[in-house]
């Protein structure tokens, strides 16, 4: 049931030669054509042994070429491309086009598609220092970070959610008449169409500022593919929020350094005992140490903890929260011998930003939620 892909050099060799029969233009593009034709394979075989793809073959639907650094030339902002061998060329005038003043570093490999030609820069980061790890609890009108040293981080994405919602009541008011008319179709194409750009520039930003905010840390995100419970769920809300997760890591990954972290139990796990329970509402309750927290507040501080190969114990819970500036107890549940932490503005404030200036980028938003 395994799909096999030939990789012997005869097969190749083979394969080349038919295709290069009666082929006009360069011989690299069907080496090129190749080359690309196993790396699809290759990643679709991959995840079709993990199940998170169908048996039927991949098919390129869009038409694209990669040209090798060494098949093109660059001279006088001109950018000329081989077609046919002796002679046919496709030239680029890129002196006046609008990136280039902003491209940095060396030209590497183009792709040409139907309409486009995509030129891939390189350059070399500088070796930031690494200040920590963020880990990230993706929720539908949130995003929480944890870090030991920042304190608890959440990011307002009620706007996002928003978004999503005056496009969802904007297309069912045209669902039922679209059956009946088919005109309305493109318009609700044009629909989803707006609603995705809006939702990517909403993150774009979002992302952005949260890369320069925390710069030098590292982002940890939880993988989707590993969450089964988001699977099972057909709800539209959690499609949403799933491709919104996607989007932000996919942007995220742009702008700093991400990494991947396993889902499981985060959100049931107490970041304080380790215990596995399962919470309903907005609050976390432990039912084995009485630890009362916010729900998302406990996943990324999970998060957090498995990222950095620790797991849960009471004195690691005190030293983890040990930083954050203006953290007590609140006076009821310190009598009732309760840790839960009454969050201050401070406790979320990050290090070296005034609590204005933290405010006055997008919709970052403190912490006040007390409990
Ligand atoms: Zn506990």
């Amino acid at each position: 049931m395994i799909p096999i892909i030939p990789k012997s050099s005869e097969f190749k060799r083979n394969l080349r030669n038919s295709l290069l029969g009666d082929w006009v233009f360069c011989a690299h593009y069907v080496d090129s054509a190749i080359k690309q034709a196993y790396s699809i394979l290759k990643s679709w075989r991959r995840n079709y042994l993990k199940g998170r793809r169908a048996r039927a073959k991949p098919v390129v639907k869009k038409k694209f070429v990669r040209v090798k650094e060494t098949l093109y030339s660059y001279r006088d902002s001109k950018i000329k491309i081989s077609i046919k061998p002796y002679g046919e060329h496709l030239v680029f005038d890129v002196q006046n086009a609008w990136f280039w003043s902003r491209a940095k570093g060396e030209m590497g490999e183009l792709i040409l598609n139907e309409k486009f030609l995509i030129i891939i820069f390189r350059f070399k980061q500088r070796a930031e220092k690494l200040k920590g790890m963020i880990a990230w609890d993706c929720n539908e009108k949130s995003l929480d970070g944890f870090n030991p040293e920042i304190g608890w981080i959440r990011v307002d994405l009620r706007r996002l959610f928003h978004i999503h919602r005056v496009y969802e009541l904007k297309r069912r008011r045209l669902q039922s008449k679209a059956s009946r008319k088919p005109s309305l179709r493109r318009v609700l194409e044009k629909y989803s169409n707006r609603e995705r750009n809006r939702a990517r520039d909403f993150i774009h930003k979002v992302t952005r500022v949260i890369a320069e905010t925390f710069k030098g840390y590292v982002h940890g995100f939880e993988d989707l593919n590993k969450e089964k419970m988001l699977k099972k769920s057909r709800t539209h809300n959690r499609n949403i929020a799933k491709s919104n997760w996607r989007t932000i890591i996919s942007l995220m990954s742009y702008k700093s350094r991400v990494r991947l972290l396993n889902p499981h139990n985060s959100t049931k796990t107490c970041s304080r005992c380790g215990m596995v329970n399962a919470p309903k509402g907005a609050l976390y309750k432990c039912k084995s140490c009485g630890l009362k927290i916010d729900r998302q507040l406990n996943a990324c501080m999970n998060l957090y903890l498995q990222v950095e190969g620790l797991s849960p114990s009471p004195k690691l819970f005190v030293e983890l929260v040990k930083r954050w500036r203006g953290f007590t107890l609140t006076g009821g549940e310190a009598d009732a011998g309760s840790n839960e932490p009454m969050r201050s503005l401070k406790a979320c404030e990050p290090q070296g930003l005034s609590m204005d200036q933290y405010l006055s980028i997008l919709s970052l938003e403190p912490c006040v939620t007390a409990v």
